[in-house]
């Protein structure tokens, strides 16, 4: 499942490829669950459109389309990659994989594909589209404090919750808790301000270091450019159960919390 680095990365490669171009047409399958908008809407808001931006919101892909018939009704492109969505951005004689769900002819005369083999990825179009929760990487300390106050939750749950912070998955909250040096079973309204200062300072830091590399997917996927993987963040916890902690030698406990895995030190983190 792509993170919020690995999205960033493919939102920023697409738009190094595709801002300016121009959608001439557009193809869409059969199948119906990768269409969250009606593929008539869809193929409305995107022929003829020009491609104005690509950009990151949470996990989502956002394209910003303009279109000087329909002006002034804005118009977005919005893709959820899923569990192993990708898009592409190829010629058109590259061979049509299966479970290819989206084909855009584009005016330069590449296409943009949509591939997604387990379907869990989604394509939408809307007006102004807004992801639920704040940004990870835009919000201040006091509004970051004031999201877990009250909170009943382990704060794992917590940092889990599209609807408080959103595109944070389970490798970057166990990480940004192990930098933190809080444990992922902790009650959210416990933690100190002090911790949480901390941690808003962690959750940055390990998420601009993975969008430094590139994202550090750990399933197969692909960028904008068809090349396959990234680099790997060097995983301080996640992934780590038995192995010694980096810093103390201590072995890395895993414990389930709202059916997620979530790897810990049990001495450096409390
Ligand atoms: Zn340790």
């Amino acid at each position: 499942m792509p993170e919020l680095p690995e999205v960033e990365t493919i939102a920023r490669g697409l738009a190094k490829r595709v801002t300016g171009d121009v959608i001439e047409s557009v193809w869409l399958g059969k199948k119906k669950e990768p269409l969250k908008s009606p593929a008539a809407a869809i193929a409305a808001a995107l022929e003829k459109s020009r491609i104005v931006n690509v950009r990151r919101m949470g996990k989502h892909i956002v394209f910003d389309l303009e279109n000087a018939a329909r002006r002034p009704t804005p118009a977005q492109w919005i893709v959820h990659l899923g569990m192993t969505g990708s898009l592409r951005v190829c010629e058109p004689q590259t061979e049509i994989v299966k479970h290819t769900h989206a084909i855009l002819t584009l005016a330069s005369g590449r296409e943009l594909r949509f591939v997604d083999p387990r379907r869990f990825g989604r394509l939408s179009v809307s007006a102004e589209f807004d992801a639920t929760g704040i940004e990870p990487l835009e919000i201040d300390l006091d509004r970051f404090v004031a999201l877990f106050r009250g909170r009943k939750t382990p704060i794992k749950s917590a940092l889990l919750n599209q609807n408080l912070l959103r595109g944070v998955g389970n490798i970057y909250a166990d990480e940004s808790l192990f930098r933190a040096g809080i444990r992922p079973r902790r009650r959210a309204a416990s933690i100190t301000r002090d911790q949480l200062a901390s941690l808003h300072a962690a959750l940055k830091e390990v998420l601009q270091e993975a969008i430094a590399l590139g994202g550090s997917s750990v399933s197969d996927y692909v960028d904008a450019e068809g090349n396959e993987g990234f680099f790997q963040l060097q995983h301080r916890v996640y992934g780590r159960e038995g192995e010694p902690c980096l810093v103390c030698k201590t072995p890395i406990k895993r414990v389930v919390i709202a059916g997620r895995s979530s790897h810990y030190c049990p001495k450096c983190q409390r």
